[in-house]
């Protein structure tokens, strides 16, 4: 078996996902007392997400690719960057190290390609919603298109996502708020819904609505999960 790495702690809430999923996919392939072999690095989030809204993506890029190497250095055999967000500087982070990236707007990609999904909603933080470096990617690398919210919403699900989700809040309201965004997005024509945040599937859950959701989170524990037990 692989060892799994995992650069996480952005936020935490959505790292405990991580670990429980892989382990729970490790054990449901292997059965018994099986389980995954994993490395993780957990940052302090704080300072990186005052450099987020101050829009240093560069010093961002210098710390994670920094972290990287310390999970590689630590004998992982690849790597999870365990939030979507920080994506933006996946290009960064993967210059600095010799082991793969899985990146979670593939992951996705191949998710929605397997449900013939070709016109998909996506929810996320702002950066991820408004920036080219994941809608860019969905759809140049992967020819999905991609519908988001209109900007009060998008205001709305990045503020949950900072001021709720990140600290363990899980509140009713917001996820009345959640399942009218993307039940608009499917009004439009999306066939699905991506949960590009890390820390939204612990608020809305396929259990919520009759869209299809794709949880990002669950698809990258996935994706490693089947690659680390890969002959
Ligand atoms: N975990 C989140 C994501 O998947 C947001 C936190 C962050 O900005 O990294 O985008």
């Amino acid at each position: 078996m692989k060892t799994i790495g995992l650069l996480g702690g952005m936020s935490w809430e959505s790292t405990t996902t991580y670990y429980r999923l892989l382990n729970e996919g490790v054990r449901a392939a292997r059965g018994g007392l099986h389980s995954a072999q994993i490395l993780l690095r957990s940052v302090d989030f704080a300072p990186l997400e005052a450099l987020q809204h101050a829009g240093d993506w560069d010093a961002i890029g210098d710390r994670l690719a920094q972290d990287a190497r310390r999970v590689q250095a630590g004998g992982a055999d690849f790597l999870l960057l365990c939030t979507n967000t920080m994506h933006k500087v996946a290009p960064v982070i993967e210059a600095a190290i010799d082991i793969p990236l899985l990146h979670i707007a593939d992951a996705t990609a191949e998710a929605l390609k397997r449900q013939q999904v070709h016109t998909v909603g996506l929810l996320g933080t702002g950066f991820t919603m408004e920036q080219d470096f994941y809608t860019g990617r969905l759809t140049a690398r992967h020819g999905i298109e991609v519908l988001v919210p209109e900007q009060e919403d998008r205001r709305l699900v990045h503020r949950v996502i900072y001021e709720e989700l990140c600290l363990g809040r899980i509140e009713p309201a917001s996820r009345r708020e959640y399942l009218r965004i993307l039940a608009a997005l499917a009004g439009q024509g999306a066939q699905g819904v991506i949960l590009g945040c890390t820390e939204i599937g612990l608020l809305v859950s396929q259990r919520d609505t009759p869209v299809p959701l794709f949880d990002t989170t669950a698809i990258h524990a996935a994706q490693a999960v089947a690659l680390a037990l890969a002959e």
